[in-house]
């Protein structure tokens, strides 16, 4: 037996959080109340964008953006192989299918070089839109990825369930977050409790577009709205203020003010977070620069939000095994979308995109979390480079 048992992820919840959870346990809403707007509000400062959506988790914030975007039967939309199939399944709901493009080798992001491939070769509208993952916390430069979007008409829809607090530099020397709403129309987090904010389950949509604001709005709770009535029923003038409408198909995506109520809590250590994160991975890269490991791409003007930490090793069979049997759970993110038998009954196959699938050969992700105690770090090293030496 190990003295250790280590995670690769791990929820950090103190005493405020619970006090925070309480306090709305004991008020008069537990859910369709206060707690929810004040997340919303909280959330859209600390990214950066005019308005934020919260919603019953990540899934749910990627259904309906597809939705609000308008997506349809028929239509197509570009993803990531590399990354929670849940980013690409978004717009299978809506009846539209999905294309994947290459990754690119060293940031594992979507690869805007096989993405202008994939887009050149097909009629212009052949795609509606684009769904950029920030993948293990590097944000996606949507700066480049816009002015694309721009030449072939297709909206941007960033999933940064992986990126909160993260950002990128333009080309004006300003600092990009993910999510800020600059350049993509929409964006998407998860506050399930492996990610950076844990609400249990959770998800937020942020932009700056009102009218794509007030459609998530009303999309989240059954398409119901009490404002801009059409009032085509009879005795129109009759109708007091129970009154509202069902104007659209919508659904129950909501979240509750209990888990906002966490939200709001935990979003206050969400900065000190991504720092220890930082400091954690720095330490990895250091003790890992003069052996056979990769890492993900440091690029300059670019904050990493590190989500995950991984790395790329020859043996990751064997060096998960070893881990394991030290304590230490790692994981591996992700095994391609395209290769679940799901999609591969769709037409994918294995070779389709040779970048990924030699990415998911090599990856393991370490252990990654603010509370990750610097010792139980110590060991992870010890036990990966004793391994690969
Ligand atoms: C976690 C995650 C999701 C889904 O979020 P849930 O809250 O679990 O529904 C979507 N995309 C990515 C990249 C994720 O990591």
């Amino acid at each position: 037996m190990s003295q250790y048992s280590i995670p690769y992820g791990r929820q950090d919840i103190q005493q405020a959080d619970i006090d925070s959870v309480v306090e709305t346990l004991k008020s008069d809403f537990l859910t369709q109340g206060p707690k929810i707007h004040e997340f919303e509000k909280n959330f859209s400062e600390y990214i950066g964008s005019k308005y934020a959506v919260a919603v019953a988790n990540g899934t749910a914030a990627l259904h309906l953006s597809c939705l609000a975007l308008g997506l349809k039967h028929g239509e197509r939309v570009i993803t990531s192989p590399i990354t929670f199939s849940a980013s690409a399944n978004s717009a299978l709901y809506c009846g539209a299918e999905v294309f994947f493009a290459d990754i690119n080798p060293n940031t594992y992001t979507l690869s805007i070089e096989s993405v202008q491939k994939l887009i050149a070769n097909k009629p212009k509208g052949f795609f509606s839109g684009i769904i950029p993952v920030d993948f293990a916390g590097f944000p996606v430069n949507t700066e480049k990825l816009r002015e694309l979007a721009k030449e072939h008409d297709l909206w941007i829809l960033e999933d940064a369930c992986h990126a909160p607090g993260a950002y990128f530099t333009n080309s004006n020397n300003e600092k990009i977050k993910s999510g800020s709403g600059t350049y993509a129309d929409l964006a998407i987090f998860s506050f399930h409790p492996v990610k950076h904010i844990a609400c249990g389950e959770g998800g937020m949509i942020t932009t700056n577009d009102k009218k794509l604001y007030e459609k998530l709005n009303i999309l989240r709770t059954h398409g119901i709205t009490k404002s801009e009535l059409i009032k085509n029923i009879p005795n129109a003038n009759q109708q007091g203020s129970w009154y509202y409408e069902m104007q659209a198909l919508g659904y129950n995506y909501r979240l509750t003010d209990i888990q906002a109520a966490l939200g709001i809590s935990q979003l206050t250590r969400a900065e000190s977070g991504l720092e220890r994160r930082n400091n954690i991975a720095n330490r990895y890269r250091d003790a890992f620069k003069d052996v056979n490991i990769k890492c993900q791409r440091i690029i300059e003007g670019v904050y990493n939000a590190h989500h995950l930490f991984v790395i790329q090793v020859q043996n990751r069979l064997g060096l998960y095994n070893h881990l394991r049997e030290n304590g230490i759970f790692a994981q591996v993110h992700y095994i391609p979308v395209h290769l679940m038998p799901y999609y591969q009954d769709l037409g994918w196959k294995a070779g389709d995109f040779p970048n990924a699938e030699n990415y998911y050969e090599h990856c393991i992700s370490l252990p990654m979390f603010p509370t990750l105690k610097d010792e139980e770090q110590e060991f992870v090293i010890e036990k990966v480079l004793e391994f690969v030496n």
